[in-house]
């Protein structure tokens, strides 16, 4: 079968033929319909740093996906061939204290496809058959392709009480313009987004954003006179960006929260004076809560949610490079590809 694999500890990502994977006991063999390109897809294709430490070359890459059930390993129970699924790309282990407690997102051994096991950017990949998510017929595969970064925009905008409130979203990646979207879904006030990228802070703005600000060249304190705020009740962290956070913690309002789940540079140094004088409550987001996260994404895109907002291109996996390349330019939303 064909795989997009991490061959060379350098840039890039190649096309190549390998082994269709065989299913074990609990797994079910799937065929890929359409995957998502993610920006961890592209550190991993431009060799960063994190990458040089966490990648194994030989790996399929790829976590964002959906596909049908061709194949039912022994002990399956709940899904049979035909079924059309995307899936939960954290494993987690099962046995440690927090998942027997029912907390599976902040298991200490989780395995990620795609990056610590092969993914789904192939033909064909398997996956535990209690990571599965059903997908409805409602909803169409070029939306259930990306329901991964969907969910951790749906876990971190979710994570505080957003009605009537400002909230500050800084970064309008595909995951901070879909959480601008679910904060006025629920009923937020004013849904503020800063970028310094135009492209997608037009994005942003047709997800429903109040106000978007390109902080290169507008300020972030203007905005908030024009709006009458004196400063964010929720902010939502989504670029990973230091001055993008620190900024957040200059326009919080006293006893504001933050979730975090842009991913930081190590060292990234902020003004803490911001956090205790000001009280503020600070939350980090990882992956998506199992499955809490995932009920409750399906029931907003079955309620009218319009996610389909955020996806700017549907290629075909063959032109997987000018997948790459636009991500990499950043003129894009969510880049879907289809492998028929
Ligand atoms: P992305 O890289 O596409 O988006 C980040 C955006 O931040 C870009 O549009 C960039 O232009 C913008 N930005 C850069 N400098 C800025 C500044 N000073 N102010 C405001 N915005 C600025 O990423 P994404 O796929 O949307 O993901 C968002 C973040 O979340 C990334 O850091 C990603 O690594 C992280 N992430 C975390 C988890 C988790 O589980 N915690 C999961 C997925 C992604
Ligand atoms: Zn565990």
């Amino acid at each position: 079968m064909k795989a997009l694999v991490k061959r060379k500890p350098e840039q890039g990502i190649w096309m190549e033929e390998v082994p269709v994977p065989e299913v074990g006991p609990n797994e079910v063999l799937i065929k890929l319909e359409k995957t998502a390109i993610c920006g961890t897809d592209l550190h991993i294709y431009k060799w960063d740093e994190w990458s040089q430490r966490t990648i194994k070359p030989g790996l399929t890459i790829g976590h964002e996906f959906v596909g049908r059930v061709v194949e039912v390993g022994p002990g399956v129970t709940g899904y049979k061939i035909g079924d059309r699924v995307s899936a939960e790309g954290h494993i987690v282990c099962g046995h440690c204290r927090n998942c027997r407690a029912g907390r599976q997102h902040l298991c200490p051994n989780t395995v990620g496809i795609g990056v610590n096991r092969n993914g789904a950017f192939a033909e064909y990949m398997t996956m535990p058959a209690s990571n599965l998510w059903p997908i409805p017929d409602q909803i169409p595969s070029e939306l259930a392709a990306f329901f991964d970064p969907y969910g951790n925009a749906a876990h971190c905008a979710l994570e505080f009480d957003l009605i009537g409130e400002d909230v500050l979203i800084t970064g309008a990646g595909p995951i901070g313009i879909i959480a601008a979207g679910i904060a006025k879904h629920v009923g937020a006030r004013n849904v503020v987004v800063t970028d310094v990228n135009d492209y997608r802070l037009k994005l942003a703005a047709d997800m429903g954003a109040t106000r978007v600000v390109n902080v290169a060249n507008q300020s972030l304190k203007d905005v908030m006179k024009d709006l009458h705020m004196e400063g964010f009740d929720v902010g939502l962290e989504m670029s990973g960006n230091p001055r993008a956070f620190n900024d957040m913690l200059d326009c919080m309002y006293h006893g504001g929260k933050i979730a975090l789940l842009g991913i930081l540079p190590k060292g990234a140094g902020i003004d803490w004076d911001k956090v205790i004088f000001k009280g503020l409550t600070m939350q980090g987001i990882y992956g998506r809560r199992m499955y809490e996260t995932w009920y409750k994404m399906t029931q907003m895109v079955l309620t009218g949610f319009p996610l389909q907002k955020v996806l700017t291109h549907q290629i075909h996996i063959d032109d997987f490079q000018k997948g790459f390349d636009l991500m990499d330019a950043g003129k894009c939303g969510k880049v879907v590809c289809s492998w028929s």
